[in-house]
């Protein structure tokens, strides 16, 4: 079974490092632009259990599925520092991508409702509520590995 994982937002606490909470069409916060902004965030509460809980399920594969902005070509770089940093077990299981609609798999863990499209099953993630948003998210894959 393969399961990919959003960054920002799920393993990521994107919001907490913003100056002011995003507003949907206002263009993209100043300080996401600005280098060390993906290398400095923290992780979201609930996410390095979860990941450990997810590895340890028989048969699945995790993958990290991101996308970046093009508009700070540093968070490439910055996002595979800050995985080998906080959750070196995924570093060569990373995929940066324009579309998360064209991968092929299971689940999709994320935050952004957009990613909906994905082909697999798609698991939003709430955000606000990362402690239980992950509960629920490795429950539902667990439950999907004893079918
Ligand atoms: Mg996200």
């Amino acid at each position: 079974m393969i399961i990919y994982i959003d960054m920002d937002g799920v393993l990521a606490n994107f919001d907490k490092r913003l100056v002011a909470p995003r507003e949907p069409g206002k263009g993209l916060p100043p300080e996401m632009l600005q280098k060390g902004f993906f290398r400095n965030l923290e992780v979201m509460p609930g996410a390095i259990k979860a990941i450990d809980e997810l590895e340890s399920i028989p048969g699945i594969e995790l993958y990290i599925a991101t996308k970046i902005t093009t508009k700070n070509l540093h968070s490439a770089t910055e996002k595979y520092q800050w995985i080998e940093e906080h959750f070196p077990t995924l570093l060569k299981n990373m995929f940066i991508t324009c579309d998360k609609a064209l991968l092929k798999g299971d689940f999709l863990i994320d935050d952004y409702h957009k990613w909906k499209t994905f082909q697999g099953n798609f698991i939003h993630f709430n955000k606000h509520n990362s402690l239980e948003a992950w509960e629920q998210a490795v429950k539902r894959i667990r439950d999907a590995t004893k079918k």
